[in-house]
């Protein structure tokens, strides 16, 4: 018989939990959108979105997905022909050059596979290779969501220096803002996008992004710019209606005030971190355990590279997409599918999936997750070593994961 009948839980990497706060903050009658309450919110959003990126750069907010912030950053940055440089580490990378492509920027890609980071000395040696200049922006995803690898950006940005390039540093933290820790100011980040559905606990529809000085003058002369993607009219608004190139997303807005409250007033940007960690090193620990009597092992091999955020595991001979429909069907819980790791149409597809643990995520819902996965493994018969769950309370019993 099923046991999926109660409240259900998505663990996918976006859209994540929703706190019952943020919908009904959403449920309302429409505001008016020419003065009043929605216009003093929206600067205090605004101010906000620099504190949860530890930022005091600009910040422009568009109706979109992430994949609209990144066209939005590519936009601002480049002119047709110009020259990217995309850090690949897995199919978010692919993706970020892919539209950079598709816009008419020429791009130079570094693939460094599906289960390391970006290599800092290896980007060094791009820029320094490239004596001319013409590299106008590096991409790289802080967090790539497929392979749940977690680049490390402050060398990226040494090398960068060491390199003596004045190409600008773009980064997606679509995956880790909220999550894991991210300082624009300090890192010397010059662009940096997000959207709503991840760690800021929104639904899909906001896109962020937040540009230096830097970019904004880099971006005079961009000629990929179009009305609705221009972030200048967006950044420094003549007047309110011109925040959004047009109708304000009026209850997204009234949505994200409220997580931003609960994240930087109630919680504590810090311990919102700390706790993304603690649960990761729960989830981490599960597999470990399982995976010393079976073909079950984490994506990412050396902690130190794996994102807080989501884990991308593999279990070998299909068990993964059997796990998935087994937790979705009887239990109530939906897992992440693989992403990227092979082909759609490959036989080895059913190998990989990945567990979410971003945003609005306790030890419990992170416990019920390992205990169904650990119920499923059994009730498939997919082998697996004994106390993965076990091992998952031991690292949530401390008062710090290691
Ligand atoms: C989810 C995600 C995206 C794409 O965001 P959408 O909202 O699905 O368009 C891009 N980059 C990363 C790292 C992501 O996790």
């Amino acid at each position: 018989m099923p046991l999926s009948h109660g409240r259900p839980y998505l663990s996918i990497p976006g859209p994540s939990v929703m706190p019952d706060r943020v919908l009904r903050a959403m449920h309302r009658a429409a505001p008016n959108i020419y003065e009043g309450e929605l216009i003093e919110m929206t600067a205090g959003i605004v101010s906000d979105l620099r504190r949860v990126a530890l930022s005091s750069s600009h910040v422009a907010i568009y109706i979109s997905n992430g994949h609209g912030a990144w066209e939005a950053a590519i936009a601002n940055m480049f002119s047709r022909g110009d020259k990217a440089l995309v850090l690949i580490t897995g199919r978010f990378g692919h993706g970020w050059a892919e539209h950079a492509q598709a816009m008419g920027v020429t791009v130079e890609s570094i693939d460094f596979g599906l289960h390391s980071p970006a290599d800092p000395a290896r980007l060094e040696a791009a820029l320094r290779a490239d004596t001319k200049h013409e590299i106008k922006a590096v991409l790289v995803s802080q967090v790539d969501t497929a392979t749940s690898v977690r680049n490390d950006i402050v060398a990226l940005r040494a090398a960068i220096d060491a390199a003596g390039h004045p190409a600008l540093l773009a980064v997606d933290s679509i995956a880790s803002l909220g999550c894991d820790a991210f300082r624009m100011d300090d890192w010397g980040v010059d662009v940096m996008v997000a959207s709503s559905q991840k760690g800021l606990m929104v639904p899909p529809g906001l896109a962020f992004v937040w540009f230096s000085d830097k970019a904004l003058a880099a971006s005079k002369t961009a000629d990929l710019r179009t009305p609705y993607w221009d972030w200048t009219p967006r950044a420094f608004p003549e007047m309110f209606y011109l925040h959004f190139a047009g109708t304000a997303p009026t209850h997204h807005l009234f949505g994200l005030s409220e997580s931003l409250k609960m994240i930087l007033d109630e919680e504590g940007l810090s311990e919102v971190w700390a706790r993304h960690h603690h649960l990761a090193s729960a989830v981490w620990a599960a597999f470990d355990e399982w995976g010393k009597a079976g073909d079950i092992s984490l994506n990412i091999a050396d902690p130190a590279h794996r994102a807080h955020s989501v884990t991308a595991v593999k279990i070998g001979d299909g068990g993964a997409g059997r796990l998935r429909k087994w937790c979705e069907d009887v239990a109530g819980v939906t897992l992440g599918i693989g992403l990227g790791m092979v082909p759609f149409d490959s036989p080895r597809y059913g190998d990989y999936l990945r567990v979410a643990h971003m945003g609005h995520v306790n030890a419990h819902m992170t416990m019920g997750v390992l205990g169904v996965m650990e119920a499923g493994m059994q009730a498939l018969g997919i082998p697996h070593g004994a106390g993965g769950v076990a091992a998952a309370a031991r690292v949530l019993a401390l008062p710090n994961p290691k």
